[in-house]
């Protein structure tokens, strides 16, 4: 059996060459080439890795990240892999695969945008910061200013984020004239008010002109007294008097005359020279002298606003501070002052205004 034993020998000698052949072979590839993953995204090559389950895990992290003001990520299209041997000198960075895919990722930013009056004017980072932003705003903030201040979430695929610092700044301008617009308008319309009660003072300032001008005592050429500016209120009703003299009514409380350039303010009674003058109802003798144009006058208090003068006198039997009774004899009749003949001028006064004598007497 030399034959067999030929071509075993044929065929180790054959496979020894067949083996050191592959040997070299496989030896010559794995130094020239290597085995790679080559990298396509939506078919187009994207570069070359060594291992396939690091870059898988480095994309899905990279995905999942939703650190700072990420809210999301979305990838097109997954990456695909393909096992295959490449010339050594191909370039094979996980570094540049991993930057090419994340080109192809769309992250989605989440961020806070302060409104005034709904208008977006900042964006900041979380809504705690927009909130702390808007409280310091609201601080001290006068309450008839309304800033309209809101909280807005905004997505965006950029993320611009205003500092706190620009942020305050920006809102604070804002506020700043806001509160400028709003001290303007209460000042005009304190202004505006100013010139109402201006306005109004001076009228009534000139309505009382025109009333003092025309109430003016004729100390030039008029008889009695001056009417007390203004006719205060009526403070107190009515008391009881009695006829401080008997005579004839001469001149009624009212009347105008040729000798008068104002209203009477009293009643004129006439009576003879040095007839006794009483006391009208009890009380003070506030005044008792020369007046002016009413001559010696004599001035009773008789409580509750209640006053009674008595003018033209020729004689005066009182002196201020002193009580009288009712009927009290107080002065004589007379015609000092400004009067045409003996007469007693008679006034009653309640609150300090005249009133007309003959509601009460004669
Ligand atoms: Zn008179």
């Amino acid at each position: 059996m030399n034959w067999v034993k030929y071509y075993t020998r044929e065929a180790f000698k054959t496979l020894k060459v067949v083996t050191v052949g592959s040997a070299i072979i496989v030896s010559v590839a794995f130094i020239k080439y290597r085995p790679v993953y080559k990298v396509t995204l939506s078919g187009e090559t994207i570069g070359y890795i060594e291992n396939k389950e690091s870059i898988e895990e480095n994309i899905e992290k990279y995905l999942d990240d939703t650190t700072g003001n990420i809210a999301f990520r979305e990838i097109a299209a997954m990456p695909e892999y393909e096992f295959k041997l490449v010339n050594r000198a191909e370039n094979v960075s996980e570094k540049d695969v991993v930057l090419a895919v994340q080109d192809t990722i769309t992250t989605t930013y989440k961020t806070y945008g302060i409104t005034v009056d709904g208008e977006q004017k900042v964006v900041v980072g979380s809504q705690d910061e927009a909130e702390k932003i808007i409280n310091e705003l609201n601080e001290d903030l006068n309450k008839n200013i309304d800033l309209k201040l809101g909280v807005v979430e905004v997505f965006s695929t950029e993320l611009t984020l205003n500092s706190e610092d620009e942020a305050k700044g920006t809102l604070g301008e804002i506020k700043t004239a806001k509160v400028k617009e709003y001290e303007e308008a209460v000042a005009k319309e304190k202004a505006a008010k100013a010139a109402a009660r201006a306005k109004a003072k001076a009228l009534a300032l000139a309505q009382a002109q025109a009333q003092a001008q025309a109430q003016a005592q004729d100390e030039t050429q008029g008889i009695e007294g001056a009417v007390e500016v203004a006719a205060a209120p009526v403070s107190a009703g009515p008391i009881s008097f009695i006829q401080p003299v008997s005579g004839s009514i001469s001149s009624r409380y009212g009347s105008r005359s040729s000798v008068r350039s104002s209203v009477h303010t009293g009643l004129d009674i006439a009576c003879p020279q040095g007839t006794t003058i009483v006391a009208a109802a009890s009380g003070v003798v506030t005044f008792a002298g020369y007046n002016g144009s009413y001559g010696n006058l004599i001035k009773i208090d008789h409580g509750n606003g209640s006053e009674t003068w008595y003018a033209h006198c020729s004689a005066i039997y009182v002196s201020a501070g002193q009580s009288v009774a009712t009927g009290s004899a107080i002065g004589a009749v007379g015609q000092t002052g400004n009067a045409t003949g003996p007469h007693l001028h008679l006034e009653i006064r309640i609150g300090g205004a005249p009133v007309n004598p003959q509601n009460y007497l004669y």
